[in-house]
Order: structure tokens, then sequence, then C-alpha cells
């Protein structure tokens, strides 16, 4: 598997990623793929103590110093079915008005001490992008944990923390219509 080096360094992490020219080329296709297959791997608690990495379940191309819009998501949902998907320039299209929230707070590989607060989010999104995994332009239509992993790495790509989305004077501020996760 591929190891790649997260980066941390917030100033870095603030630039806005550059739109990537389509189509693809092979190089960012592999790249992706390997992405996907290491958030997998990072999941796999002997693979992640073995090679000294956090898990993770989106990777943006900034957080492996790649200044362009693209980014890899691996979930398994709560079927256990597997959720994957190599976005290339997504936009969020549609949202919805209401919000969620992880109970529990976010967390980023790029951020080494988990920030407590509620991160506020739309509750459903819908996201136009390339995927590696399909071969083609999807729309992907996305609610609950999905929906908050693609928000959270597409800020990656605008040079957006979850920390900078945390109210600094009440970070458990609670809002009455959001939905918990
Ligand atoms: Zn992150």
């Amino acid at each position: 598997m591929e190891l790649f080096k997260i980066v941390t360094d917030k100033n870095e992490l603030k630039k806005r990623c550059q739109e990537v020219e389509m189509p693809l080329d092979e190089e960012t296709k592999t790249l992706l793929l390997k992405m996907i297959d290491y958030l997998k791997k990072s999941q796999d608690d002997e693979i992640a103590k073995k090679y000294d990495i956090r898990p993770g379940v989106g990777l943006a191309a900034n957080q492996i110093g790649i200044n362009k819009r693209f980014l890899a998501v691996y979930i398994i949902d709560d079927k256990g079915n597997e959720i994957k998907y190599g976005l290339v320039n997504p936009v969020i299209t549609a949202y919805s008005v209401q919000e969620s929230y992880i109970s529990n707070g976010e967390g980023c590989l790029s951020v080494k001490e988990d920030v407590p607060g509620y991160v506020y989010r739309h509750a459903k999104i819908t996201v136009r992008a390339y995927d590696v995994i399909e071969d083609k332009i999807i729309t992907i239509k996305a609610k609950g944990f999905l929906s908050i992993v693609l928000q959270h790495e597409i800020d990656h790509l605008n040079g957006l923390l979850y920390t900078d989305r945390i109210n600094k004077d009440n970070p458990f501020i609670e809002k009455e219509d959001a939905i918990a996760l």
C-alpha cells in the first residue's frame, strides 16, 4: 500500500485548491485509487497499528500536498456496505436548509489533537463530480454521515478545516432543528 505523508501545516491547508483539467490524466486516476485504498486500510486496526497511521474516512488532495480539487471517501455504512468515491472537481449543486452534526464531533487526519465542539453542516446535499470508480460524471444524493464526510472533504479543497466551523464562544451551542448523528 502507498503510505501518504499527511499535511498538518495549517497555512498549507488554508490554500484553495485548483480545478483539475479534464479529461483526467492516468496519474491522478491511479493516485485517487491509492487514496481510497489508504483509507480502507487505515480502518483495519492491525494495518493502522503496523504502519502507525490514523483511521480516516476521507482524504482531500491538499492533505497529501497536492493543491488540486480531488478527494477520496471510504465508508462502511450501517448495513456493512462499502461506499467509496474518488471525486474530481466536486460541486455541491443543492443542499437542505436543515442541518446535522456528529454528536461526538468531527476529526481530521490533518488535525492531530481533536478539537471539541459541534460542526453544523447541511443534513442533505447533492454533489456532482467525476468519479474514478465509475469513470464518469456522477450525481450523489447524500444524507447522514456521508453528507458530513463529503462536506468536510470539499471544505478542505476550499481551504477550510472543521475547526473553523466550531463556534469559538460556545463550541457546544445547541441548534434546535439540527439532526444529531
Ligand atoms: Zn479533514
